[in-house]
């Protein structure tokens, strides 16, 4: 993500005053705040040697079938066995920080449909960081993996299914996160996910986040990692260790016909809440990792051609949410029965894991996280006003929710431009000028507190 270097451009203004910016703020561009010590400290705690032993845990199971479920916990092997030790290791992770993680388990019946034969018991199993502050425990971010797995066979329920990438790696993003991130406290609430019934179709996710917004939840975001294991096929020279995808939907799987003619009027096709969370995620990862060790390489694409995943549950229920993914999937690792043919080994097993790999991812996610967490609410209500014809833009907003905020950056950047290039820093107020047409770039408002924390941007919507 290419981004500017920034010098200052500070006015600190009162909500009374515009605010008029120098052309030297003009050309200045979005400067990554210092890095928050805890989060960093949390960072540094990421451990490749935990995340090995979590995906070798999870491969013990010898498979996690969502139809294995009428397998007993007890024998050791399944899917059931599975969800009680991931259950396990929250409780612990809790014990470990007097308590601090809310564990629980999203149990229910999924009737029969494509891929389930038969009622099949789907559980999701959870733990919620409570935010501290109260005015922002009620925000929520998500982490999220699939832990079930499967053969060359939909619906073979016996078979291995070691899963070690797909999506052990995924589930020991979420399970790390909670490990690291269970030792602080954030201002809003951070949960870490692992669903169940993704093979068969996203059904553990889906439940989940029907869910959420029957509750009303408010979650600004989900990450869901799939596939994130970094595959190191020895002799294999085209992964890349150091790249990790980032996939997130442009226009909004609930957008309805007036947004989606808005959209079309104005040209928001690339400016949806997920790909404003794709583009915070490269933001973040540029703060806290440096680039050459590990990026993100945004895609703006929902997801890999014809695949799906469980942050498509999420957008179908109007959350933000994006997909992590490694560089390069090997095919031969995935959804296979375990075999060699022709000296070719198939199956997704551990050996393939690169556990530094999905440390690194597990860090982009835990800063995301972290991030969120730690900012203001967004803005509410962005919008720019269009009555007057003029060349300046007056953008709008009511405050943060919360009271974290401290002030609001303005972005803005060409229509053909891929991630913002020019910011201007305002104080507490509600309202901004800047010079620059509106019909000629793409703007967005993000609340910022003192220690340089920054909230998700908000498009405005047009107001006459
Ligand atoms: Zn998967």
């Amino acid at each position: 993500m290419k981004m500017f270097l920034a010098k200052a451009a500070g006015l600190l203004l009162t909500s009374c005053l515009l605010a008029v910016a120098t052309s030297a703020a003009q050309t200045t561009g979005i400067a990554s705040p210092s890095p928050d010590p805890q989060i960093a400290a949390a960072l540094r705690a990421v451990s490749p040697q935990r995340i090995q032993q979590t995906i070798e845990k999870l491969v013990s199971f010898e498979s996690r079938h969502t139809l294995s479920s009428d397998v007993p916990a007890s024998s050791g092997k399944g899917i059931n066995a599975a969800a009680e030790w991931i259950k396990g290791e929250f409780e612990s992770y809790s014990k470990a920080c007097g308590g601090c993680l809310e564990v629980k388990t999203d149990e229910f019946t999924q009737e029969p449909g494509n891929r389930v034969p038969k009622p099949t018991t789907l559980t999701n199993v959870y733990a919620i960081l409570r935010g501290s502050d109260p005015a922002n425990a009620s925000r929520i971010v998500l982490v999220t993996g699939h832990y079930d797995s499967r053969n060359s066979e939909t619906n073979d329920a016996a078979g291995a299914s070691p899963g070690a990438n797909d999506d052990g790696s995924g589930t020991a993003v979420s399970i790390e996160c909670a490990r690291v991130l269970s030792q602080h406290k954030f201002p809003a609430t951070i949960i870490f996910l692992t669903v169940a019934g993704e093979e068969q179709g996203l059904y553990g996710s889906a439940h989940f986040a029907k869910m959420a917004k029957a509750q009303n939840w408010n979650i600004e975001a989900v990450l869901n990692n799939d596939i994130v294991g970094g595959d190191k096929t020895p002799g294999d020279t085209t992964q890349d260790p150091h790249t990790v995808r980032v996939f997130s939907e442009g226009i909004p799987a609930t957008a309805t016909e007036t947004e989606l003619k808005l959209i079309r009027a104005l040209g928001g096709e690339n400016d949806g809440a997920s790909r404003q969370l794709a583009r915070y995620i490269a933001a973040v990862s540029k703060q806290y990792l440096p680039a050459k060790e590990f990026h993100p390489l945004v895609v703006y694409r929902r997801d890999r051609y014809l695949r799906g995943g469980d942050h498509t549950s999420f957008n179908e229920q109007g959350f933000a949410a994006v997909r992590f993914t490694e560089y390069r999937e090997n095919y031969d690792h995935q959804h296979q029965n375990v075999r060699t043919e022709n000296g070719v080994e198939y199956g997704d097993l551990a050996k393939f894991v690169n556990y530094n790999y999905v440390a690194n991812v597990a860090r982009v996610n835990a800063a995301t996280l972290t991030s969120l967490a730690s900012a203001p609410a967004p803005p509410a209500k962005v919008r720019v006003l269009t009555k007057a014809l003029q060349n300046d833009s007056t953008l709008v907003w009511e405050s943060s929710p919360g009271g974290l905020a401290t002030g609001y950056l303005v972005l803005w950047r060409d229509t053909g431009a891929p991630d913002w290039e020019h910011a201007q820093t305002f104080g507490n107020v509600a309202q901004a000028t800047v010079p620059m047409s509106k019909d000629n770039v793409v703007f967005a408002v993000q609340a910022t507190d003192a220690k340089g924390h920054r909230s998700l941007p908000v498009v405005p919507v047009p107001e006459r």
